[in-house]
């Protein structure tokens, strides 16, 4: 077996003291404190090793790394009836593009743009019965860890100064593809960006989607046909329209956050998770990319 403690130590030992590190998210005030010079990451393999290097422990804001827990609940709940209301295509446009959503008559190009994740906060605040609550259980369900929670100021942050969204919802209600009213389905997608993982609580989190649908405890949540359609979307829209970029780099299906989370994964055989909260010009996390591109050419795994 590779010795991947070596391995991690090595790119974090190489990338820790990269002086552009990028720049920390800031249209979202809460999020602009944070020290870009943070730096951890956490590897689970299938076999159930982990391996951790820096602040793997630290939580941090996972923003839109959990629209991913968002589509896993909706999908488990709805079946393929979702994909009446969005499609999966790649947007090639950034994450809060609103253009897009006029031109296609309110049908979102994939669930991880803005609108998409929109769409989906609107299912489950119709299908769950306390939907915040529901949401949070089902993420710490599939961690084991009971502790996960919101961050009720980023929350309260965001709905203060997220006019996109509000512009999103709006027009997506005018397209009649909102069953909910507005304010309340934001506040529950403002909640749900503003959940607080560490590196290690991500990796477990996401060890189902390396794992055909079955979690940690062994408890199977999702079918290994849907498992394969929420990792096939990872990789084609995960990383606003730099999924073509991280294929090239990294070859991983993911999802990233402007938290500066990124969380990928090897089916049957590893799930990674990196932060540095420092960002690209496309929103994703600079050095978390560069550590995940060095992870899968040094030990040349990639699902390519
Ligand atoms: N809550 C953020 C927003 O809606 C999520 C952005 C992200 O991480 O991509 O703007």
């Amino acid at each position: 077996m590779q010795d991947f403690q070596q391995i991690i130590n090595t790119i974090h030992t190489d990338l820790k003291n990269e002086i552009d590190r990028g720049l920390v998210a800031n249209y979202i005030p809460e999020l602009s404190h944070i020290d870009a010079k943070n730096f951890g990451i956490h590897l689970k393999l299938i076999s159930g090793e982990s391996f951790s290097v820096g602040e793997s422990h630290v939580p941090f804001s996972i923003q839109s790394i959990s629209k991913v827990f968002a589509l896993s609940k909706a999908f488990q709940l709805q079946g393929d009836a979702l994909w009446k209301r969005m499609d999966v295509e790649p947007s090639g446009d950034p994450f809060n593009q609103l253009s897009l959503l006029e031109l296609e008559n309110g049908i979102p190009r994939n669930p991880f743009i803005n609108s998409g994740a929109i769409v989906i906060a609107d299912i489950l605040v119709s299908q769950l019965e306390n939907p915040k609550e529901d949401l949070i259980q089902f993420v710490r369900d599939l961690a084991n860890d009971q502790t996960i929670d919101y961050n009720l100021e980023v929350a309260a942050s965001e709905k203060a100064t997220g006019f996109n969204n509000f512009a999103a919802a709006n027009l997506l209600k005018s397209f009649r593809n909102l069953e909910n009213d507005v304010d309340t389905v934001l506040d529950f997608y403002f909640h749900q960006c503003a959940i607080e993982m560490n590196c290690e609580q991500l990796t477990n989190a996401f060890y189902l989607f390396a794992n055909h649908g079955t979690c940690l405890q062994n408890k199977q949540w999702l079918s290994a046909s849907q498992i394969k359609r929420i990792n096939a979307i990872m990789l084609t829209c995960g990383f606003y329209d730099e999924a073509g970029e991280f294929a090239f780099e990294v070859g991983l299906p993911g999802k990233s956050g402007v938290g500066g989370g990124i969380v990928a994964l090897l089916p049957n055989n590893l799930v990674i998770s990196t932060w540095s909260p420092g960002l690209n010009p496309r929103g994703n996390s600079k050095i978390g990319m560069q550590a995940l591109e060095a992870f899968t050419t040094k030990t040349k795994l990639s699902i390519f």
